[in-house]
């Protein structure tokens, strides 16, 4: 079944908001309360970059943590002003729009997303590069021996394997995010304006020549995941909302089977009404066919209702997100969003 086609022509959207490219690389992490982890992280992924000689940035969202977490954030742009940049958000608005804004905000020819919670080893980062640079448009890792508990395993395959079919899009491990993409698939991503999106999914949306490539996976380092069933629940529902109509379609197929083999039963009750005469048996498994019915009828109406939300929510155009500060010292920033009290200036998203 169709789901939504890709773009017909290459510049078919309108122009991104990026400031200019003036590094090769920039890495994006967004942080939400991970405070243990965030030093471990700045010493290895500092490490790796600082390695690879070439030109980079470091772009973190603090996605409205309430524990330090801002703060050591901006303890990392007073040691490397160089590279570190940190985006404030003023609260939580979720991991994909954390991403967003620094997707927004950043200057590498390369980006590169990576998790906060060491859950994705940075010394992965060369492998990406060395398939972006071959000429790949959007690098995506798979976990080669995950580190989750039973159940997030389990429910990520199956989730897998549901978007497969649903979904045109192919991508071995939706869940990993350590993932490399070119300025021009961001350029995209960041210009489409989506409020529920799935970031990886718009890239691979976006790509022309993509690729997959096999990446170490650990336990998280500290803390617990941020994710809840109710939150997974709602990010798989932006995926396949995102990017498929086929939950409609799949609705609109059943409705007409459902309908056709009523027909027919009417049909034979009409018969067995003129040949055998009235009858009244049967009422129970009326009952057990019409609540079997009248619930396929209200997960229907709940999906028209997943779309219309989001319809919803996208027309209203609000801001995706809000800024509460950037740290910026890096030498392209000048003397625009300086802050040395920490204290910068006050920004909406668009
Ligand atoms: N995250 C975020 N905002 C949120 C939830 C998560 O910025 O609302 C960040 C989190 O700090 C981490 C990454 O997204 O860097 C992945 O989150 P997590 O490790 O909890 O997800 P999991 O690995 O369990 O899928
Ligand atoms: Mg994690």
């Amino acid at each position: 079944m169709a789901a939504v086609e890709g773009p017909d022509l290459p510049g078919h959207l309108p122009p991104a908001r990026l400031p200019p490219a003036s590094r090769d690389i920039s890495v994006v992490v967004p942080v939400f309360n991970e405070e243990e982890n965030l030093a471990p992280l700045k010493g290895r992924l500092l490490a790796v970059m600082d390695g690879l000689g070439r030109s980079y940035e470091v772009i973190f969202t603090n996605d409205g943590s309430a524990d330090a977490s801002a703060a050591i954030l901006r303890g990392f742009v007073d040691e490397r002003p160089d590279v570190v940049r940190v985006i404030d958000f003023d609260r939580n608005y979720g991991q994909h729009m954390a991403i967003m804004a620094a997707f927004e905000h950043c200057r590498g020819r390369t980006i590169v997303t990576i998790d906060a919670d060491l859950q994705n080893p940075p010394e992965e980062i060369p492998k990406l590069l060395a398939l972006t640079d071959a000429g790949h448009d959007a690098v995506g890792g798979y976990r080669a021996l995950r580190q989750d508990s039973f159940f997030r395993r389990h429910a990520s395959r199956a989730i897998n394997r549901i978007r497969a079919v649903t979904t045109n899009i192919a991508m071995r491990d939706q869940g990993c995010m350590l993932r490399a993409y070119s300025r021009s698939v961001v350029e995209r991503i960041v210009a489409s304006g989506e409020t529920s999106t799935f970031i990886p999914a718009l890239a691979q949306y976006f790509a022309a020549r993509p690729a997959e490539v096999e990446v170490a996976h650990a336990a998280r380092a500290a803390g617990e995941s941020k994710y809840n069933l109710y939150k997974l629940i709602r990010l798989n529902f932006d995926l396949m909302t995102g990017f498929s109509l086929v939950p409609l379609q799949v609705f609109t197929l059943f409705g007409m089977a459902v309908s056709g083999a009523s027909l027919l039963l009417v049909a034979y009750l009409a018969l067995r009404r003129i040949f055998i005469g009235p009858e009244a048996e049967g009422l129970f498994t009326l009952f057990g066919i019409l609540f079997f019915l009248v619930g396929v009828v209200i997960t229907g109406l709940g999906i028209v209702g997943e779309y219309v939300g989001r319809i919803y929510v996208e027309v209203r155009r609000r801001p995706r997100y809000s800024v509460r500060a950037l740290h910026d010292r890096t030498e392209e920033a000048g003397h625009r969003w300086t802050d040395p009290e920490g204290a910068g200036p006050e920004e909406a998203g668009p």
